[in-house]
């Protein structure tokens, strides 16, 4: 399997299923602002990783369709679609949501509590743009992630970083003293090092209490464990995390890391199935909410994207979906969805395009100017 032949069986199965049309592959390049960072007041961007990544079998091919309703049916005939993301950097979930938020491949120890190397478009944002701290958020799914927000760069740094918000570990943090059971499903922090927890630390969240993230959502520690406990999964928690977030403050860029479908280091299948159902309706819900929010309806991009795939993994100890380890095409060949004013609806785009270049897409859509990133503005999305 080549990554040409992963991108070609995405387009078929998508021009089958919805009769998208191929977008032209020579495209003007019409990018990048003139006239330097110019905030687009009128615009707000979700960005969304799919959820520590899954193979095409379920996902976009014809035996995969039942698992995904909601991107088929609802958002894909809304979207332009890139079949063709090549990642060529290193595949952990921390490191490769660095290299989308910067633009570069980071090469960050995944398992260190470490900040990105590179600005990240958060930085960018809000220091171009002279945007409050409140106006970006990401919503994580694990300790792993706290300083995903902003690097230690130069003149960028904590002091233009984004919120970063950890739902579990303030749920965790609820529930020290409780006696209520059942609840382990919520906090499990990563699937894929069972045994290592990251320790908090560095300025993202090092002073944000149990009470003041409350407040941050606009409730009370009480209604925000009553209704955490309601739910099934940790990105569903993230998902009623960002609502209230996309409530209280509006933020014109918001990032939400999902992170169920990464169970498939479990090795049980029938959950990673799960999961990926689960991220498929939690995707639906997010357009949904931004439809149903004032000031995000009519006004917002949506960009879904996963960090990596899933490898075929079939040596001895691989089950094919469990890990993303050998490091080939189908591990390293993922896909983008967008969609949202101005975008291009039920379009196919084949040409290879990497992760490196969301955030100078991102730039181009906001008006800030990622000057360090290396990836490329996507023109089809212009
Ligand atoms: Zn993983």
């Amino acid at each position: 399997m080549t990554s040409v032949s992963v991108s070609r069986s995405r387009r078929e199965f998508l021009q089958a299923l919805t009769g998208a049309a191929v977008s032209p592959s020579t495209m003007s390049f019409s990018a990048r602002a003139a006239s330097g960072p110019r905030l687009r007041l009128d615009r707000r961007i979700i960005v969304v990783t799919f959820g520590g990544g899954c193979r095409d079998e379920e996902t976009f091919l014809p035996e995969g369709q039942e698992n995904i309703p909601h991107l088929l049916h609802d958002l894909v005939p809304q979207a332009t679609f890139f079949t063709r993301v090549e990642n060529r950097g290193i595949l952990g979930h921390y490191v490769a949501t660095a290299s989308l938020a910067t633009g570069v491949y980071e090469s960050i120890n995944n398992f260190a509590s470490l900040p990105p190397e590179y600005p990240t478009v958060f930085e960018y944002f809000r220091r171009d743009l002279k945007r409050p701290a409140v106006d970006t958020w990401v919503v994580a799914p694990s300790n792993g992630f706290n300083r995903i927000g902003g690097s230690d760069s130069r003149s960028f740094g904590p002091e233009y970083a984004a919120g970063v918000v950890l739902p579990k570990r303030f749920l965790k943090a609820a529930l020290a003293s409780s006696s209520v059971a059942d609840y382990e499903h919520l906090l499990r922090d990563n699937y894929e090092t069972p045994l290592f927890t990251p320790e908090i630390e560095g300025p993202a969240n090092k002073d944000l209490s149990l009470h003041e993230f409350a407040s941050i959502l606009s409730l009370s520690v009480t209604d925000f464990v009553h209704h955490a406990l309601t739910l099934s999964s940790p990105d569903e928690l993230s998902i009623y995390v960002a609502r209230q977030l996309m409530r209280r403050y509006a933020p014109r860029l918001l990032w939400i890391t999902l992170h169920d479908m990464d169970i498939a280091h479990a090795g049980c299948y029938s959950l990673y199935l799960e999961a990926i159902q689960r991220t498929d309706r939690l995707c639906g819900e997010i357009w949904r909410t931004v439809q149903s929010e004032p000031e995000y309806a009519g006004k917002t991009t949506l960009l879904i994207m996963p960090d990596f795939g899933r490898d075929s993994d079939f040596s001895p100890g691989g089950n094919g979906f469990q890990h993303h380890r050998t490091g080939d095409a189908l591990s390293r060949t993922t896909w983008l969805i967008a969609l949202g004013p101005g975008i291009r609806e039920n379009v196919v785009v084949e040409r290879p395009v990497e992760p490196l270049d969301l955030a100078p897409t991102l730039g181009t859509m906001l008006g800030f100017d990622p000057k360090m990133a290396q990836g490329k503005p996507l023109t089809e999305l212009m």
